[in-house]
């Protein structure tokens, strides 16, 4: 992109227009996947809904590729491009609370480390994801899985309305009542509608959760695996459980003679009266002898921020998904088989439920078609060392292969690497038909296309 047209853009935008040669241009153009490498032709760093609008037009207009960032943590890196234009929404974090209508309204790029604080100051809180650095804009619209979604049902299940610049440079609000069709396709379809450049969710009371690890030795992984299974399925929606794999980092609740070892651990979060925590987790907890474990009243932002400290920026990333009906003998097999060749201590593989109020909602209610999925696994690959990129990456490639024939044939699209794009069809299986129908109302064009693409 010449001088001139980067001054074009200068003038259109409130917000600062970072072009290579920047002095800031290395920082701008970084995504959270440091595998990923790309030279945008600008990177605007968006102060507002107009903003976004002006780079919209402006990619449209002059044919450039468009990128849109919230949280920066897409593994395949859609937040950026090469030669492009980024549209960074990071500068438009604030939320707003309403206590009165319990709902929350989050700008496009907020992280849910943003969004809990303003609503834990009201005792409320919404479904976001595992850690608290991910933007709430991708998680969001490619469905959101965290600790409350038994309980409260996926993010995007606690949407109630957004503010979309759409293809065409407009801002329309899509709710239940206006533009549902698009409505309806942002709720899973992930960032292939428009630029949001606001979420607006309804809320639930929440302070304080009662939760944390429990980890128990690789050679029980079965035992704790079988286990989990049958408890999950009589647990309390308001207990979310999920099994983990993970090298043990240095944290002091885990004896120093056995940092660096294997574990399968379970990660819990209860959020009905902390008193009952013990009780409802003990079929958890029994599984097999607990190796070490940290588990305890906290307030629901802390347990939301338990894995942040292993998952800094600047960490190689690659990763593979897969939602599974049930978790059958045969998937534990495989699981068992691959976990304790787990090469990193950042690398994860969490196997989430998929159910309780997640399941209350219709498969073509909203985007995300597999309500009757059980589980959704997940190999996270990370690492630091680009030089170990190979190794990792055939890990995680000969880790799904195995859980792959066990499992539904799609995976949830936030958990999906860049070589994924074939399975998009299977990812929304009886919507996508009609993802493509509201792909053709609204981006007939394909400008948003960084994303696991819905092709009009
Ligand atoms: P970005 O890279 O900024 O964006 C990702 C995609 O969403 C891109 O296609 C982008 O164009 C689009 N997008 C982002 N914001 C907007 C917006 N405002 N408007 C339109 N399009 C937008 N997922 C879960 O469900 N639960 C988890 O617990 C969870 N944990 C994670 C932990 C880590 C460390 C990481 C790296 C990812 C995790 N994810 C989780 C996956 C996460 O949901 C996706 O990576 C998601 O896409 C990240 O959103 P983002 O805004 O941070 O990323």
């Amino acid at each position: 992109m010449g001088n001139p047209s980067a001054g074009r853009l200068r003038e259109r935008v409130r917000g600062q227009v970072i072009t290579p040669g920047s002095e800031d241009y290395d920082r701008a153009r970084t995504v959270r996947n440091a595998m990923i490498d790309k030279r945008p032709a600008a990177v605007v760093r968006c102060a507002g809904a107009d903003d976004v609008r002006a780079v919209v037009d402006f990619a449209r207009d002059n044919g450039l590729e468009l990128a849109v960032r919230g949280g920066g943590h897409s593994v395949p890196g859609f937040g950026t491009c090469d030669g492009g234009v980024v549209a960074d929404l990071s500068p438009m974090r604030a939320v707003r609370v309403d206590p009165r209508t319990r709902t929350a309204r989050a700008e496009g790029g907020a992280t849910w480390d943003d969004f809990n604080t303003a609503t834990h100051a009201h005792g409320l809180a919404t479904t976001g994801g595992i850690v608290s650095t991910t933007g709430v804009g991708g998680l969001t619209l490619g469905g959101g899985i965290g600790y409350l979604s038994r309980a409260l049902g996926l993010s995007c299940d606690n949407l109630v309305s957004a503010d979309v610049v759409t293809a065409d440079g407009n801002l329309v609000v899509a709710s239940g009542k206006e533009h549902e069709d698009l409505f309806w396709a942002l709720r899973g379809g992930g960032g292939n509608f428009g630029a949001v450049t606001a979420f607006v969710f309804r809320l639930a009371p929440l302070t304080d959760v009662y939760g944390g690890l429990m980890l128990y030795e690789m050679d029980h992984a079965a035992t704790v695996l079988r286990a989990y299974r049958d408890a999950i399925a009589a647990a309390p929606e308001r207990l979310c459980v999920f099994p983990a794999f993970h090298i043990a980092p240095p944290l002091p609740f885990i004896p120093e003679d056995r940092h660096g070892d294997r574990f399968v651990a379970l990660v819990a979060c209860w959020t009905g009266p902390p008193e009952e925590g013990e009780r409802v987790l003990r079929p958890f907890r029994d599984a097999a002898p607990v190796a070490a474990e940290h588990v305890g009243p906290m307030p629901y932002p802390v347990m939301n921020s338990l894995f942040d400290a292993i998952l800094p920026p600047g960490l190689q990333h690659y990763w593979k998904a897969a939602f599974a009906a049930e978790l059958t003998d045969e998937a534990l097999v495989a699981h068992v088989a691959h976990a304790p060749g787990l090469p990193a201590v950042n690398t994860a593989v969490h196997i989430y439920p998929i159910d309780g109020a997640c399941h209350r909602v219709a498969p073509d209610a909203t985007a995300f078609a597999y309500r009757d999925a059980s589980f959704a696994a997940v190999i996270a690959g990370m690492w630091p060392d680009a030089a170990a990129n190979d190794a990792n990456i055939a890990w995680v490639r000969g880790y799904y292969e195995a859980i792959a024939p066990h499992s539904q044939e799609g995976g949830y699209v936030n958990f999906m690497a860049g070589d994924d794009q074939g399975r998009v069809r299977a990812n929304y299986r009886g919507n996508h038909d009609r993802l493509v129908e509201v792909k053709r109302a609204w981006d007939p064009g394909n400008l948003f296309h960084l994303n696991q693409n819905i092709r009009p």
